[in-house]
Order: structure tokens, then C-alpha cells, then sequence
């Protein structure tokens, strides 16, 4: 059984395993929770995300897929950078964003994390409504099949946290 906390803050300030990153598929950085990662992780984490790049993934990292580099200088062992779906209002794609909290939860796994800290992947920039991502990434999470022991959605306002809090109830 997998424990479910909210934090509300700013999730470059974790203490777990693994941060998960809502990246873009570049691997290269961006705004949001991305360049706040890369910003106070420190360029160890670009530099280990241009390398798979080079190896794996010179057309990028596909939507709904994750991959693990190092945390830096954060206080994690590992950041693992999932590309969440652009929302959009005309086409069902939730079933890749459900993809995103799996697929890091597996990538976890894989390293032997225990606690796992996510952002409300596609919120931001990528315009999800918290309103339904929270749903999603609750009912994920959830019903996964991982040895993850907490999972930590980390939200960065207020209203975000209130939403989540309700989604858990
Ligand atoms: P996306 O491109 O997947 O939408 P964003 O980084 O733009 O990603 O936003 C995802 C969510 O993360 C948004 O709800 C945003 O408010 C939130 N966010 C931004 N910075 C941080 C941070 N430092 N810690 C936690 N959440 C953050």
C-alpha cells in the first residue's frame, strides 16, 4: 500500500528518493517546475539528460514516457523527467497523462525509490485543469502496482493543495 501526503511548496525543497520532473520531451530544460529543478539541482542534471539524449533519445523523450538521471545538488538521489500531454479541449488524452505518474512510478522502482515527490504534471504551462490532473494523477497513483512506500504530490499554491486535499478525500 502505497502512503498518499500533499505538501504545498516548492518541491525543489524535497527531501525523498526521487523528484519527478514535468519536463518537455527536449530533455533541455524549461520553465515551471523544470527550470526550477535544473536551477537548484545544478547542471550535473543537464548534463546527465543530454546524455541520454545522445543515446536514447535524439527525437525526445516521448509523451507519457520517464527517464532517471541524477538529483545534483538536490536532496534526492534521483530526478525522474516525465513529459506530460498538452490538455486539450477537443481530444481525450488523459490516458498519457495516467502514463506519466505510472511510468515514473515503475522508473522508481526500478532504482529501489521509496518516496517519491510529484508536481501536478501538464497544470502549468501545458494547461491541464487542476480540476481533472488532480483526479488523474490521484487515481494513478492509487491503483498503481509499485513498491513505492509515499508518494508526495507537491502542489505550489494554495488552491492547488485545496484541490488535491479534496481529490484524497
Ligand atoms: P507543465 O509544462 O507540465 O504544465 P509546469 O512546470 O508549467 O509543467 O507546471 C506544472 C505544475 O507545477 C503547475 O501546477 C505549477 O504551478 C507547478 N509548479 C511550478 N513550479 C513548481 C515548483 N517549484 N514546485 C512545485 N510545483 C511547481
Amino acid at each position: 500500500m502505497t502512503a498518499i501526503e500533499l505538501v504545498q511548496g516548492d518541491i525543489t525543497r524535497e527531501s525523498v528518493d526521487a523528484i519527478v520532473n514535468a519536463a518537455n520531451s527536449s530533455l533541455l530544460g524549461g520553465g515551471g517546475v523544470d527550470g526550477a529543478i535544473h536551477r537548484r539541482g545544478g547542471p550535473a542534471i543537464l548534463e546527465d539528460c543530454r546524455k541520454l539524449r545522445a543515446s536514447h533519445y535524439g527525437k525526445g523523450l516521448p509523451t507519457g514516457q520517464a527517464v532517471a538521471t541524477t538529483a545534483g545538488n538536490l536532496d534526492a538521489r534521483w530526478v525522474i523527467h516525465t513529459v506530460g500531454p498538452v490538455y486539450s479541449a477537443t481530444e481525450d488524452r488523459s490516458g498519457l497523462l495516467a502514463s506519466c505518474y505510472r511510468e515514473s512510478l515503475r522508473v522508481a522502482d526500478e532504482l529501489g525509490a521509496r518516496t517519491v515527490a510529484f508536481p501536478a504534471i501538464s497544470t502549468g504551462v501545458y494547461g491541464w485543469p487542476m480540476d481533472d490532473g488532480d483526479r488523474i494523477a490521484v487515481e494513478t497513483v492509487r491503483s498503481a502496482d509499485t513498491a513505492v512506500e509515499e508518494v508526495r504530490f507537491v502542489l505550489f499554491d494554495r488552491q492547488a493543495y485545496e484541490m488535491f486535499s479534496q481529490q484524497l478525500r
